[in-house]
Order: structure tokens, then C-alpha cells, then sequence
């Protein structure tokens, strides 16, 4: 019988640190049991031993099914040392330890697990469909690939696995990533009067954007968009006057948000100091928690739980801002057992107890779709 801490152990000890991702690992442990359980499986390949999996199960009475997503990609360990092995998945005092513990093998564990179950009675019922992708964790790379090539089934409702200690999340900010350029004239550095410092002209922007009042742009659950500048380079040497000097932001967007208007009010507050080019951008993510399923959910979750609450939301991103609109725009929610304070930390770990929650949430969000 299928158990989703052991199959939460079983997928930590596949290194699929990201980069280089070895993802093809966990697909391919995966796609047999689900294949043993009747599921149709699909693998979508993005390079040297990394791979996608669409898995379904069901379909048909003119409702779409219930899907599921979760990545197995994980990020490297860090600089500390760990004072467990991180490809072990040992348990202690209830804890279960590993790189990929709590973001987010025992998401998908737990989801598959949960499918495969029930994979008996889900014939002729609106079915299951799980999205496992690959290359989440550098900008949503496998959930693009799939997305862009058309390859996304359509879904009736999507839940992603990512971690949440199974509290209920109805969506997460968007992003919008952009590089700014400031040119000057460079020149000898003690004669800075015959040139134009690139670098003056970048802090001017920077300081511009930094102080910008998000203060009216606010979404009841999401919160206020935000700016942030990563990073930013400019000139070679002392002794030069710079002509070049760059930096990157990182805006995240809430429902409402429009990127075409923000950029019109980064271009006026820079004051053509710097040009902005886009590097990437995801839509937010949000489903109102008076949507009925997500009603449905919020009792499913209390009756395992026993904790209620507001529906909030999430400042990160996910696969979901690409999946959803990939598989029909249906309504989205994060739901996932691992903790997420744990994720990308050194010693990560998932609670055993939650995951067996986490179970038995996703079981009854699969019976009460498909009418079981
Ligand atoms: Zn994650």
C-alpha cells in the first residue's frame, strides 16, 4: 500500500538539485506507481535528464477534472553545513528530514498518493489530472515549456502542493522583472567635468523607484505591490568616469496591478535617467473564498485540520501563474503539508503528522469533486 512519507522518503533521495535539475529521476519513479494505479502518463522532456509528467486519470461527464501540481526540483543545499543527510528523508521526534521535505516532495507525495487511492472508483467520474514539473524553482521553466507548447490539459479547479503547513492559500502575487540601463560619456577620473557619470544617473533611478507609494494599489488579501532592487553594477575602474551602469528590480504585482501602467509610472519617476527592458513577468493568482469550491475546500480543510481562519495569500509566485491560464483559467489555491518556513533551509524538514493530513485533505477534495 502506498504511503506518502514513504514515497516522500523515496523521492528526497533523488538529488534533483536545481541547477542542473535531474528531475527525469523523480518522473520516472513516479510514472510506474501511477501507471500500476491506471493512470495515463505523459513524460515532456526539456534537456539532459530533466523531464515533466502529466499524469490522468477519469474524465468525461461533462466536468472537467480536478487537477494537482507540485515540482521536484530542489534548491542547493547552502553554504552551513547540514547536521543530517539532505538526501536521506531519516525521521525523528516526527520530523521528516531532507532538501525538498517541506518545498515540496511531500506535496507531491502526498497528492499522489492521495490519487492513487482512490484510482479505483475514479472511472466515469470528472477524473484527476497532476501536473509534476521540473525547473520550478528558476523561474518556472517546465510549467513555461508545457504551457507554451500547448501540452497543459484543461482543468475544472487547480491545486498547488506548494507549502502552506495545509493552511488554505487562494492565491499569490505576480511578478515583474525588469533591468535598467543609465549611458554616460565616460572620461579621466580627475577630470569627471568632461564626462557623464552613469553611475549618478542609476542612483538617481534607483532612489526615484524606491521611494514610489504603492499605498493605493492594495488588494484585500494581497496586499500592496511591492519593488525591490536586487542588484546594480556600474563603471570598471576608480579612475574612470563610468558610462554604464545597470540594475534590476523586482515588482510584484497583485490582482489589479497593471504592468502597463506601473512601467508608465517607472518611466516618469526615473525621468529618463535610465531604460528599462522586461525580463520576465507572471500574472497574480487569485480565486475569491466565495468561489463555491473553494467554500467546499475551506470545510474540507477545517474537517481535517480542525483550524479555520481567513483565506490569505502569498507574497512568492508559482508554477500556477503558469498552469492556470495554460489549462483554461480555472480557480486556484496553494494547499500544501510542508512548512514554509522550512523551505530552502539548511536541515529542512516536514512534519510526518501534516503530511498524513495533507493526505487526507487532498482525498477528500478528490471525493467531493468527482462525486464519490
Ligand atoms: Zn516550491
Amino acid at each position: 500500500m502506498i504511503s506518502p512519507i514513504t514515497l516522500t522518503q523515496e523521492l528526497i533521495r533523488f538529488d534533483t538539485i536545481n541547477p542542473p535539475g535531474n528531475e527525469a529521476l523523480c518522473a520516472r519513479h513516479l510514472g510506474p506507481i501511477l501507471e500500476a494505479a491506471g493512470f495515463e502518463t505523459q513524460y515532456i522532456g526539456m534537456g539532459d535528464n530533466r523531464e515533466n509528467l502529466i499524469a490522468r486519470i477519469g474524465g468525461g461527464g461533462g466536468k472537467l477534472p480536478l487537477a494537482f501540481t507540485g515540482h521536484v526540483d530542489v534548491v542547493p543545499l547552502g553554504a552551513l553545513p547540514w547536521s543530517v543527510e539532505a538526501f536521506g528523508g531519516a525521521i525523528a521526534d516526527g520530523k521528516l528530514y531532507g532538501r525538498g521535505s517541506s518545498d515540496m516532495k511531500s506535496g507531491v507525495a502526498a497528492f499522489v498518493s492521495a490519487a492513487v487511492k482512490l484510482a479505483p472508483r475514479l472511472g466515469g467520474t470528472p477524473g484527476v489530472v497532476l501536473v509534476i514539473t521540473a525547473g520550478e524553482e528558476l523561474g518556472c521553466v517546465g510549467a513555461e515549456l508545457m504551457r507554451g507548447r500547448g501540452m497543459l490539459p484543461p482543468a475544472g479547479a487547480l491545486i498547488v502542493g506548494e507549502p502552506t503547513a495545509n493552511r488554505l492559500l487562494g492565491g499569490h502575487k505576480g511578478n515583474l522583472w525588469l533591468e535598467a540601463t543609465a549611458k554616460g560619456v565616460t572620461a579621466h577620473g580627475s577630470m569627471p567635468e568632461q564626462g557623464v557619470n552613469a553611475v549618478y544617473k542609476a542612483a538617481r533611478a534607483v532612489l526615484a523607484l524606491a521611494n514610489l507609494d504603492f499605498t493605493h494599489d492594495g488588494h484585500p488579501a494581497l496586499g500592496r505591490p511591492t519593488l525591490n532592487v536586487g542588484w546594480l553594477h556600474g563603471g570598471l575602474n576608480t579612475n574612470s568616469v563610468p558610462d554604464e551602469a545597470r540594475f534590476g528590480i523586482d515588482v510584484r504585482l497583485v490582482p489589479g496591478s497593471d504592468p502597463a501602467r506601473l512601467m508608465e509610472r517607472f518611466e516618469k519617476a526615473a525621468a529618463g535617467e535610465v531604460t528599462f527592458e522586461v525580463m520576465g513577468t507572471s500574472a497574480p493568482v487569485w480565486t475569491d473564498p466565495s468561489h463555491p469550491w473553494i467554500v467546499d475546500l475551506t470545510e474540507i480543510v477545517q474537517s481535517v485540520t480542525g483550524e479555520d481562519g481567513p483565506i490569505g495569500g502569498a507574497t512568492y509566485f508559482t508554477d500556477a501563474g503558469a498552469l492556470k491560464p495554460g489549462m483554461g483559467n480555472p480557480p486556484a489555491v496553494i494547499l500544501g503539508p510542508g512548512e514554509p518556513v522550512q523551505a530552502h533551509q539548511t536541515d529542512e524538514y516536514c512534519l510526518v503528522s501534516r503530511v498524513e493530513q495533507g493526505e487526507a485533505i487532498y482525498t477528500k477534495a478528490i471525493a467531493q469533486w468527482c462525486g464519490l
